[in-house]
């Protein structure tokens, strides 16, 4: 026998409905709701009246909306709702923001790692979130019940366990550090991780230049370089959940060593260390020299400019080999590799071009247009899962 609908799933799963609705697309009339859903105007009054007592919507009347006739009165998330976490672990910083329904920033805070960020204590990432999180919270809305928290990690994660299996570039193996974050916050909302790429993917499917869009690859390049992957509009995990880690494809057997403990991987070339090391620059990767070299490359300095140009060759072999296996409609460049699809447009889609097998048309280079923080707000997308998935039992948890 069919299982029967009871009216009470039927209710949650409509609320989940016009929550998740108004998370990804913003405020709206219950007229346009109406027609978005497809639900009848007296449903979509029971449903915004539910969200409302839970304290996750609210209706205002825009300021100077009245023309003829009543205003319309909009539908938006409450001004004191619940928010989420997003911790982006970005050596040698934690950055930390809380968003609010909707994917509202409302604050953003960066804690600097203290020691060798090559081989950072867990403990220490750890106590940098906790710190992180205390002044996002207070500085962004001190009053709101958390509902969940992402953490994205440069790093694989087992997707059964939530584990980070490797982290390379901060010298992590097996870490549990979702546990470790839940021990140390004392915090009943849900964490979840997931990898830089993924979750910058995610972001900026949501909210940036991958809108619309069913076939994309983010390449994430920082100090490590990994890959997230869209098909038909699905993200790609692959078998143990480590899809897309590019980074470590093999250049050249003989090349320089990898953190990986290869040699030769495409991470050692397109990197941020490359680029120091190609533009003659002996210093620590760190966020203030990558953005003095952009802007000495701007400005024409040609050592800069070598520290650019040197990574575009090898990244376009490394682009034009996911053009050929997955044929995407877009892929964006995040990171410091932002900096050199701005600077270099037409150099690197050209080299790209040159390596495709049968590329029709434009390669789709991009900038993210979430700029530094795809993978801090894709974290933030990822505390709200819990909550857009069952607003009924999720609030009344935080009750
Ligand atoms: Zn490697």
């Amino acid at each position: 026998m069919a299982p029967v609908a009871r009216p009470d799933h039927i209710r949650s799963h409509n609320l989940a409905l016009l929550l998740g609705h108004l998370h990804r697309h913003g405020e709206q009339t219950r007229a346009a709701l109406t027609q978005s859903l497809g639900m009848s105007r007296s449903t979509i009054g029971a449903l915004v009246g539910d969200l409302t007592a839970l304290g996750l919507v609210e209706e205002i009347v825009p300021i100077g909306g009245a023309g003829v006739g009543r205003p319309s009165h909009y539908v938006v998330p409450h001004h004191q709702g619940p928010i989420s976490f997003g911790v982006d672990v970005d050596p040698p910083a934690v950055v930390v923001a809380a968003t609010g329904i909707g994917g509202s920033l409302l604050s953003r805070v960066e804690v600097a790692l203290e020691g060798d960020v090559d081989h950072i204590a867990p403990e220490s990432v750890v106590d940098a979130i906790a710190r992180g999180v205390a002044l996002a919270w207070e500085q962004g809305r001190p009053t709101a019940v958390p509902c969940g928290m992402g953490v994205s990690v440069p790093g694989t994660i087992d997707r059964r366990t939530g584990q980070i299996d490797d982290a390379p570039n901060l010298g992590w193996r097996d870490v549990d550090l979702r546990a470790l974050v839940a021990e140390r916050l004392d915090s009943p909302s849900t964490i979840m991780l997931g990898n830089d790429a993924d979750l910058a993917l995610l972001a900026e499917h949501r909210r940036g230049s991958l809108r619309g869009c069913s076939d994309a690859v983010f390449i994430m390049g920082r100090r490590g370089v990994g890959a997230g992957i869209m098909t038909d509009g699905r993200a790609l995990h692959g078998r143990s959940g480590h899809a897309g880690e590019i980074g470590h494809n093999t250049i050249d057997p003989g090349g320089p060593p990898c953190h990986c403990g290869n040699r030769g991987c495409l991470e050692v070339y397109v990197g941020e260390a490359a680029m120091l090391a190609l533009a003659g620059r002996d210093e620590p990767v760190t966020r203030s020299a990558i953005e003095t070299l952009f802007a000495d490359a701007r400005a024409g300095a040609e050592s800069a400019l070598a520290g650019v140009t040197g990574v575009v060759d090898p990244l376009a072999r490394a682009i034009a080999a996911l053009h050929n296996t997955l044929s995407p409609e877009r892929v964006v460049l995040g990171g410091s590799l932002a900096g050199v699809v701005e600077l270099l447009p037409e150099e690197l889609t050209a080299a790209v071009a040159g390596y495709c097998f049968d590329l029709r048309g434009d390669p789709g280079l991009v900038a993210p247009e979430l700029g530094l923080d795809s993978a801090l707000l894709g974290a933030a997308e990822l505390g709200f899962a819990g909550l857009l998935a069952d607003p009924l039992s999720s609030a009344s948890r935080r009750r």
